[in-house]
């Protein structure tokens, strides 16, 4: 038996300014044949799951093909269909197939095809034929479609937030596969779409409400003739139809069964769905705790989430934390321009400044503390699966109060190592700023006994009431508090 490999994943944010090319994909993850399993076997990513599972089951796992890029704007339709060809290529380079196992972001939306995910995966169903087995996983934030659904045998999401579970998926989602193409179980996936957006912040999964809902999901889970069930939260910053929550339910061999149990399941979310809404901690509220509770206190900037598509060089709090004297406090900020400046100078010498958001930067002068590659590996569990991150050449710079990493390259905050490897001790600051909302959590919770969600504008914005949707789902709850539904499935 031989299983096909592929991987297509981005999380596209179609409020960031400036859409998404191929260069993007080339610069962090384009890869075919034999390459794919070079970057992801081992991993924690679900890619590397697959090749473990499948291993273990004697199964050959053939590698085809994995683009990713950071999650940012929509992808350009030249990309997005470039992307698929590629993939179309590798797959008739790698022969004949017994199945194929597909790990898809879900929250991917390009240039003309709003849902991408809803395209490609139809196209591999196509090439492949009805009879092959396709069995997919999705990121927790999938703004999941029935197009989607349609096509794919088996669907499995992460179920944690941060996503630390992103390998046993991929496992489960290899072993689901080992077992359809031993003839053992015959999965049909059934899904509901309860016209909800959850807020960002309520998507702590260890926490409540997710934490219920998840405890319900693998209740369902656990009955005869379920094979898997999957929540999806949905990705708020996709101005698209599908945005919005989904769950999905796979049985052996029984759709009525998978409709009802998804039904079940959506019905119970919907029946809560007024406990999804965020807190919203202003900007002042939440520089005022910084200065009180238990330190160093992790402030999660929610409106320039990296994770989420952001620019990363977010200064509001920075600013907030300065006007109220609180600190000291650490930020890190995509800022090629002054990294390159701070390099000029070298360790020790003065840049002039401002640094960060060009709408709102730091004032300077700030002092060179040192220079480095950028380059540091995570070898635990974090947000992302990433194990070798490279931020660009980057700097550390201070001023009274306010220590700033300034980096080459937009980097996500989904490993301490970002902070511990270039000679920072978090223990020595009252605030670390986190730019995200759970991915950091992971990586700052073990340094942070205090964590504190802060509603800060920018295009990761917690307050969805700042953004203009033209093309999300109406009615659709909270924007229109009186939204009524019936759970049924699909
Ligand atoms: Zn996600």
């Amino acid at each position: 038996m031989r299983v096909g490999v592929v991987s297509l994943m981005h999380e596209s944010n179609t409020f960031a300014g400036g859409t998404t090319p191929l260069a993007a994909f080339e610069r962090d993850t384009l890869v075919t044949g034999e390459a794919v399993r070079e970057r992801y076997a081992g991993t924690h990513h679900e890619v590397g799951g697959f090749f473990e599972q499948l291993a273990e089951d004697g199964i050959e796992a053939v590698p085809l093909f994995a683009a990713w890029t950071m999650p940012s704007g929509t992808i350009e339709w030249e990309a997005a269909d470039e992307l698929f060809w590629r993939m179309y290529a590798a797959r008739q380079e790698g022969g004949r197939v017994d199945g194929i196992l597909a790990a898809a972001h879900g929250a991917a939306v390009a240039g003309g095809e709003p849902d991408y995910d809803g395209y490609w995966l139809p196209l591999v169903r196509q090439d492949i034929g009805r009879a092959v087995p396709l069995i997919g996983t999705l990121d927790l934030h999938a703004n999941l479609s029935p197009r989607m659904v349609a096509v794919c045998d088996g669907l499995l999401a992460y179920r944690t937030n941060p996503h630390l579970d992103q390998r046993p998926t991929g496992r489960e989602a290899a072993a689901l596969m080992a077992r359809t193409l031993r003839g053992e179980v015959r999965p049909v996936t059934a899904a509901a779409f309860p016209p909800l957006a959850v807020n960002i912040e309520a998507q702590a999964t260890a926490e409540e409400p997710c934490r219920g809902l998840m405890a319900v999901a693998d209740d369902i889970r656990r009955r005869p003739k379920v094979l898997a069930v999957s929540v999806l939260l949905g990705f708020p910053y996709a101005d698209v139809p599908e945005m919005g929550a989904a769950v999905t339910v796979t049985t052996d061999g029984d759709p009525d069964l998978a409709k009802r149990y998804a039904a079940e399941l959506a019905g119970w979310w919907w029946d809560r769905r007024e406990q999804f809404r965020g807190n919203l901690i202003s900007v002042e509220d939440a520089a005022r705790r910084a200065a009180v509770e238990p330190g160093p206190v992790c402030l999660l900037d929610m409106g320039d989430n990296v994770g989420g598509g952001s620019p990363a060089d977010g200064t509001v709090l920075a600013h907030e934390l300065l006007r109220q004297g609180v600190g000291p406090a650490f930020v890190c900020l995509h800022d090629p321009g002054a990294a390159r400046a701070a390099g000029a100078v070298g360790v020790g010498g003065v840049l002039p400044g401002p640094v960060g958001d060009r709408g709102a930067p730091l004032p300077g002068p700030f002092t060179v503390r040192s220079l480095h590659d950028g380059v540091f590996e995570e070898t635990e569990a974090r947000h992302g699966g990433i194990r070798r991150f490279d931020q660009g050449p980057t700097a550390v710079v201070e001023r009274p109060g306010l220590t700033v990493m300034l980096t080459t390259r937009r980097t996500g905050p989904f490993s301490l190592r970002q902070v511990t490897a270039f000679g920072l001790d978090p223990a020595r600051f009252r605030v670390l700023v986190a730019k995200g909302v759970h991915a950091p959590v992971a990586a700052y919770a073990p340094a942070c006994p205090t964590l504190i969600r802060v509603s800060t504008p920018g295009v990761t914005s917690a307050d969805l009431s700042r953004f203009a949707y033209h093309h999300r789902r109406r009615p659709l709850y909270p924007f229109e508090p009186e939204t009524t539904w019936t759970p049924e499935a699909v």
